[in-house]
């Protein structure tokens, strides 16, 4: 009702009220007394959810709310909207909605939080680009295509470490930042490149597959991250030139 209406409300003898639903005391045991809840709405009047309390500890065993708890605690909504609502928009900011996987600016954001102000500088870059992938969409339609994306940032996430990142970098690019030298980072290109090959997505019946070349490029003292990145692009496009599916370091 608070987020239909848009409006505060307070049940004080809630196993009276037919809006409270006592499932969860009756699974957990708990006793709820009474509850006052109240809308979490964005700056632009979005609904984002409901702040609720519950069982108000008063003088006296008293548990009911009134119009001054009301006022106190919207004022405890207001700045849970606000950190609700920044959570959301450096969610927007930084995550591709699509995969989950971090977007560009999410993967600068990791590199000068865990590279950059970290005391290890060795790391490397490995770009992905999937293979034939507009055939898939004119073959299988856009929305099959949507899925191998997923399916292609689920099987990546599976492989990496908590200390590495991935990010989707544009349309079927995907770019790894990872904690590690030249050799680790190829060897985990091509674990990910087998289990790629393998993965499939179910459409009307048909399992339709993709593949994916990889260029890889490691920390050289004095090259920007963009300089190695352009030369894990260099070696994806001598992959792509020598047949596909296949890891080029
Ligand atoms: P190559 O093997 O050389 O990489 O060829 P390709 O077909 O994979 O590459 P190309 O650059 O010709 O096509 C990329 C395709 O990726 C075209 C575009 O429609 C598709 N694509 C980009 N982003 C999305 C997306 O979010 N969803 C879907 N379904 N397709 C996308
Ligand atoms: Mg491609
Ligand atoms: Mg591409």
């Amino acid at each position: 009702v608070t987020m239909q209406e848009n409006r505060p409300v307070v049940l004080n003898e809630p196993y009276e009220d037919s809006r409270f639903n006592p499932a969860v005391d009756m699974e957990t045991g708990y006793r709820t007394k009474s509850i006052l809840c109240i809308p979490v709405t964005s700056e632009h009047g979005e609904m984002l959810g409901a702040y609720q309390a519950l069982n108000k500890q008063g003088e006296d065993g008293d548990c009911a709310f009134d119009e001054k708890d009301v006022k106190r605690l919207s004022l405890v909504a207001v700045f849970g909207a606000k950190t609700l609502e920044s959570y959301l928009l450096h969610n927007k900011a930084f995550f591709d909605q699509l995969t989950g996987l971090k977007n560009r600016s999410g993967l600068y954001e990791a590199f000068h939080t865990r590279i950059l102000s970290g005391q290890k500088k060795t790391y490397s870059i490995v770009m992905g680009d999937i293979d034939y992938f507009k055939k898939v969409n004119d073959t299988y339609g856009h929305e099959c295509g949507d899925k191998i994306l997923i399916l292609v940032a689920d099987t990546i996430r599976s492989h990496i470490r908590p200390e590495d990142c991935i990010c989707r970098w544009g349309g079927e690019e995907i770019l790894l930042l990872i904690n590690g030298t030249e050799t680790v980072a190829t060897a985990l290109a091509e674990k990910i490149r087998a289990s790629i090959e393998q993965a499939c997505v179910t459409e009307e019946g048909t399992e339709v597959s993709v593949t994916m070349t990889f260029g890889v490029a490691s920390y050289i003292p004095g090259f920007k991250i963009n300089k190695l990145i352009q030369l894990a692009d260099n070696n994806l496009y001598i992959g792509k030139n020598n047949g596909k599916n296949q890891v080029v370091s």
